[in-house]
């Protein structure tokens, strides 16, 4: 096994990976095997981030083995497939990417992914772009909320230039995922940190109109200040894999004061009398749309297999 050398992967389609290999990029495959030992209910066994052994020289190099992983970052495939799909791995942090306006700023798009990092241990922070856009109280408001999580804020116009030293000082000596709907400037955050990058960024109205093309595959770029950054596009649903109830509470920081203090011990904090979380958010406390988000994330998750089989059938 001597000839085999270590490389990471910067690119993955679908079934080709693109791999750096001591400075230079090729091209290829996984083996076979790497998709049978796959464990658990897992879809993909390669992803962007992975630092991979790559086998002797042929046309298509192989990918042999996938070596152990600092983090990732997974959700349920799709609503048709709910395999766990890996999205990226060994990260230092993730820029989840937010517009103020245009698209107006998503709650539940946001906390998804904010809950998903703290789950898989991946530290967080919400980048909120387009305030040249901002009417007044917009992104304070924004702040407040998310400071309250225990989420970092970062302000940003990356079309007027505003808060990008800071970005860069966030993102240098690091490798980072950028997150976000499209058409809140990621591609063109991206081409103003490095200019000449030249990724394509789309007509606002494209993009209202439904109609814009999102390229599938997710890629790993090398930005010269002296940053990995982790670009994903094309994830419109994210729904955690492998959650259970009783966790979710603790991916909710401003949740956590409230343990305990609900008249049951394992309050769920959606439908229970007493509850100290739900007098907390009528008070004013916690903010209504990251309770909502709460709620949300809560109905879509499945009792654990065992529980269902303890459920009586009643004709
Ligand atoms: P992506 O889909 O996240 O890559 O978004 P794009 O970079 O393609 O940008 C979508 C639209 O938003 C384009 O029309 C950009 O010119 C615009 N845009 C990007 N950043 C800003 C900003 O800071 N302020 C404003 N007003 N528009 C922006
Ligand atoms: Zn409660």
């Amino acid at each position: 096994m001597s000839e085999l050398v270590k490389g990471r992967v910067v690119r993955a389609d679908a079934r080709v990976y693109h791999v750096q290999i001591e400075g230079e990029v090729r091209q290829c495959a996984p083996r076979g095997k790497l998709f049978e030992q796959l464990e658990g209910d897992v879809k993909n066994p390669v992803v962007v981030g992975d630092w991979v052994q790559i086998g002797p020289e042929s046309d298509l190099p192989g990918i042999e083995q996938v070596l152990p992983r600092r983090n990732y970052l997974s959700r349920i495939a799709s609503s048709h497939d709910p395999r766990e799909q890996v999205l990226f791995s060994n990260v230092d942090q993730l820029c989840a990417v937010a517009s103020v306006r245009k698209p107006g700023f998503s709650s539940s798009r946001t906390d998804r992914i904010l809950a998903a990092c703290r789950w898989h241990e991946i530290p967080a922070i919400l980048v909120l772009n387009k305030i040249d856009l901002d009417r007044g109280e917009e992104a304070s408001a924004l702040r407040a909320t998310y400071e309250s999580a225990q989420t970092e804020v970062l302000e940003i116009s990356a079309l007027e230039g505003v808060g990008l030293d800071r970005l860069r000082a966030l993102l240098k000596n690091k490798v980072s995922a950028l997150y976000g709907a499209s058409g809140v400037g990621k591609s063109t955050i991206l081409n103003v940190l490095q200019p000449g990058l030249d990724l394509k960024v789309s007509k606002t109205s494209k993009y209202w109109a439904g109609g814009r093309h999102t390229t599938s595959f997710s890629q790993m770029l090398h930005l010269s200040f002296g940053c990995w950054v982790i670009d994903t596009p094309g994830i419109r649903v994210f729904r955690m894999h492998g959650i259970t109830k009783p966790h979710l509470r603790d991916l909710f920081p401003e949740l956590v004061p409230y343990d305990g203090r609900c008249r049951f011990a394992d309050c769920t904090h959606d439908h229970e009398p007493e509850c100290a979380v739900f007098d907390a958010v009528e008070a004013g406390k916690i903010a209504p749309t990251r309770f909502a988000s709460y709620l949300e994330i809560l109905d879509e998750i499945q009792p654990p297999p065992e529980d269902l089989d303890a459920v009586e059938p009643d004709g």
